[in-house]
């Protein structure tokens, strides 16, 4: 027990977020929760996995999309949603039960998506057993990989830098932690990630699990197109020094 209260930085309902100009190529301004802007320092603690829309999960997801407010949530999602082969639906419902946003129905045995609601968050595609319900992987995970680490840049830029990253490299699983069930290991426990960089941290957390193992799990997503455009849009630098302690 750390005794440390849980504050919900956007709000209760998830509107409280604030606007932070960054020269991003997808956002010209991002929306941050005000919780986040408002803080005198964050030490943001990581753990990393797989993830079906980014590759690879550290950092630079956990902040780009964690400190998001909800409007900011969606406009990062917004482009990546799951796609249903009705043909191979087999009525389940198994995707309707895991769906967070209450965007799917079943109508005559067949899923159906209210794509309005759905917020692209992928639950239903890894519940499905039929591969009914997909997300196409095209140039629009890019997008969103690209779109995430432009919120990162919006993240630090709120803090004025004033922040430490840690990514936790153990009991790293395909997919992430919103999943509702826990997932055996892709790789042995190495420990703890620290420094004041967040791209160099994600990609010293790549380097050392080992970026194929990423790339074998989702061989349609490349992670370090995370890195690029971090680098691209001055977040950060890839080169890092390990030091162990
Ligand atoms: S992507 Fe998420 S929100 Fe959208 S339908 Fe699937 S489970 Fe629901
Ligand atoms: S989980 Fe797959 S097979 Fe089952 S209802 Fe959903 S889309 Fe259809």
């Amino acid at each position: 027990k750390l005794g440390i209260p849980v504050i919900i930085a956007d709000g209760l309902a998830g509107r409280d977020g604030q606007n932070i100009s960054i020269r991003g190529d997808h956002f010209e301004n991002v929306k941050i929760a005000r919780g986040i802007c408002e803080s005198d320092g964050v030490i943001f603690l990581s753990h990393v996995t797989g993830h079906m829309q980014a590759g690879f999960a550290g950092t630079l997801k956990n902040i780009g999309m964690g400190c998001a407010s909800r409007q900011g949530k969606l406009l990062q999602h917004s482009g990546t949603l799951p796609e249903i082969t009705v043909e191979k639906c087999i009525g389940c419902g198994a995707c309707m039960i895991v769906c967070p946003a209450n965007a799917i129905g079943i109508k005559k045995k067949k899923a159906m998506l209210v794509k309005e609601r759905c917020i692209g968050c992928g639950e239903c595609t890894v519940a499905c057993r039929t591969g009914a319900i997909e997300i196409k992987y095209d140039e629009n995970v890019v997008k969103f990989q690209e779109k995430m680490v432009e919120y990162a840049l919006g993240v630090k830029k709120a803090l004025n830098s004033k922040a430490v990253y840690l990514n936790f490299l153990e009991h790293v699983t395909k997919n992430c932690d919103c999943m509702s069930k826990s997932e055996t290991p892709i790789a042995p426990d190495i420990g703890i990630i620290c420094g004041t960089d967040p791209v160099a941290v994600d990609k010293a957390s790549m380097d050392l699990i080992g970026i194929d193992k990423f790339k074998e799990m989702f061989p349609e997503i490349d992670p370090l197109a995370q890195i690029r455009h971090a680098e691209k849009i001055k977040l950060g630098a890839s080169q890092y020094e390990l030091a162990e302690i």
